[in-house]
């Protein structure tokens, strides 16, 4: 066994149920069993909020400074332990250990949670004269239950978890239950450095989300997922009155308008298409491509998708890897095969690579394809890129604002002025130029339309796991 093997195993040892318990999770790209995620009920869950909630009043009494320090020691306990953390992650997962993948995510992890420990949120002063000084003033909003899913499970745990605990929250975190051994092992290291009952873990099945998301003496809601599980948390909230942020589902658009130099674009185009194999809430998901550049921009994209090594993400040459699950795996299958049938053409891919895995699908991308297929109207979340031609660069906006998500998006051109004058025609939280889904910690980011509400990260990041308070007294006069 590596060395990082077996400090996975004494990580994976500190988090799993005893043997013969528990549910089995298995390696995404060989199905191997990895370790027992614990199972826990409703009654371990309400246990957990009744300790968080214990604990928070001290957690908030500690002060900025203090806490802030405690997540700085919790991001150097992610660093030291970021390389059996990715091991997890990409077994797990069944993302690569390379490439903007595993090790990038756990980068990540530590980079959001610094940013989080030293981003300040001050009182604003709204009127400051003779007769009145009112200022707005940011306090926790109490227990925060963070709920997650499987395709970035520790970075999109650490931007639900770290500006809460900032902020003076403490947190229950419920990870998917497809990814909860990743998750638990990084909160396991944080909780190495970070006082008692701030943040639980509790893994567990929709059941234990579904009442997480209910719970009497839960303030906020974190959650990120599908827009479906968003629309029950919703219903939920009418009863315990939680805020909530809900980053949900998107079906991100591109557009390359006419005149940009096809080269120049296809790596990115690429990436913002398949990162993390397609499993990516602002990943690009349908592409419009002017005519008079379509055919290159299909050749060129095509291309680096048939040449970019996919495998078991263990192997360092490997940057794509398996679908996380055989749910997933039938979306993408499906979606393919209808779009073959009605007369789409696969450039390359277009079938499962059984030969890697079970749940290996080959890069896609496929082309003369419209609007109206699910391939286009419908989240694939998976290796599979459907480009559409347009001629009139106004319809080309119309149909990508035509359905009802609204994530991320991107406009592409040699002409960044254009592009910047065309991007704000986007209906989408984001949209970014001549790239796609790039983040930063500083950088608010969060959906329009049924992609969801509330923003996460920097200084509005902090707000949205703040309640507000108006303290209003006299004036200058005295
Ligand atoms: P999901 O909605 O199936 O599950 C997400 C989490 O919700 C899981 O932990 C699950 O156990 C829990 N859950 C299930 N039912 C619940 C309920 N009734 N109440 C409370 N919690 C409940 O989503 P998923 O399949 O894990 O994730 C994929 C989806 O997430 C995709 O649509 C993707 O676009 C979206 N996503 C969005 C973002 C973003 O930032 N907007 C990021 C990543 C993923």
């Amino acid at each position: 066994m590596s060395d990082t093997a077996a400090a996975a195993a004494a990580l994976l040892d500190r988090i799993q149920a005893p043997e013969g318990q528990g549910r089995e999770i298995p390696d995404a790209a060989t199905r191997e069993t990895i370790g027992r995620a614990p199972v826990q009920t409703v009654t371990d869950l309400d246990d957990a909020i009744a300790r968080a909630k214990a604990a928070q009043p001290a957690w908030e009494a500690l002060g900025h400074e203090e806490r802030s320090a405690l997540l700085l020691a919790a991001a150097d306990a992610i660093d030291a332990h970021a390389e059996p953390l990715a091991w997890i992650l990409s077994r797990e997962q069944g993302k690569p250990l390379n490439g903007p993948n595993a090790r990038f995510e756990l980068g990540a992890c530590s980079a959001w949670l610094r940013t989080n420990a030293t981003t300040v949120l001050e009182p604003e002063v709204l009127v400051d004269d003779a007769d009145l000084h009112a200022e707005l003033v940011y306090k926790a909003a109490g227990v925060v239950g963070a709920i997650g899913p499987w395709n970035w499970p520790l970075m999109i745990t650490i931007w639900q978890i770290g500006p809460s605990l900032r902020m003076g929250n403490t947190v229950v975190a419920k990870p998917s239950e497809y990814t909860p051994l990743s998750v638990l092992a990084m909160l396991a290291v944080m909780n190495d450095v970070l006082p008692a009952d701030v943040l639980i873990g509790v893994s567990g099945d929709r059941e234990v989300g579904a009442r997480l998301a209910s719970h009497p003496d839960i303030d906020k809601i974190m959650f990120t997922g599908s827009t479906a599980t968003g629309r029950r948390i919703i219903e939920s909230s009418a009863g315990n009155l939680a805020r909530l942020t809900l980053e949900l589902g998107g079906n991100d658009a591109g557009i390359v308008l006419p005149g940009t130099d096809p080269a120049a674009i296809a790596q990115d185009l690429f990436w913002g298409a398949f990162i993390n194999t397609g499993q990516t809430c602002a990943a690009m998901k349908r592409l419009y491509v002017h005519d008079s550049i379509y055919d290159q921009v299909v050749d060129a994209v095509a291309e680096i998708a048939a040449s970019t090594p996919m495998g078991n993400g263990l192997d360092e040459e490997n940057v794509l890897g398996p679908l996380q699950n055989k749910a997933q795996f039938d979306i993408v299958s499906r979606l393919v095969e209808d779009a073959r049938r009605r007369g789409a053409r696969i450039v390359t891919g277009g079938e499962p690579a059984p030969e890697l895995g079970e749940l290996f699908y080959r890069p896609t991308i496929v082309a003369d394809i419209e609007d109206g297929a699910p391939l286009v109207d419908e989240e694939q979340f998976g290796p599979v890129l459907p480009v559409i031609r347009y001629t009139d660069v106004d319809d080309a906006f119309a149909r990508a604002n035509g359905l009802d998500a609204g994530l991320g998006a991107s406009v592409w051109s040699s002409d960044p002025e254009a592009a910047r004058e065309a991007a704000t025609r986007m209906q989408s939280g984001t949209v970014w130029i001549n790239s796609h889904g790039g983040l930063h910690p500083m950088v608010p980011f969060g959906g329009v339309k049924s992609s969801g509400y509330g923003l996460e990260f920097g200084v509005a990041g902090l707000k949205s796991v703040s309640v507000t308070q108006v303290v209003s007294g006299p004036g200058r006069r005295g």
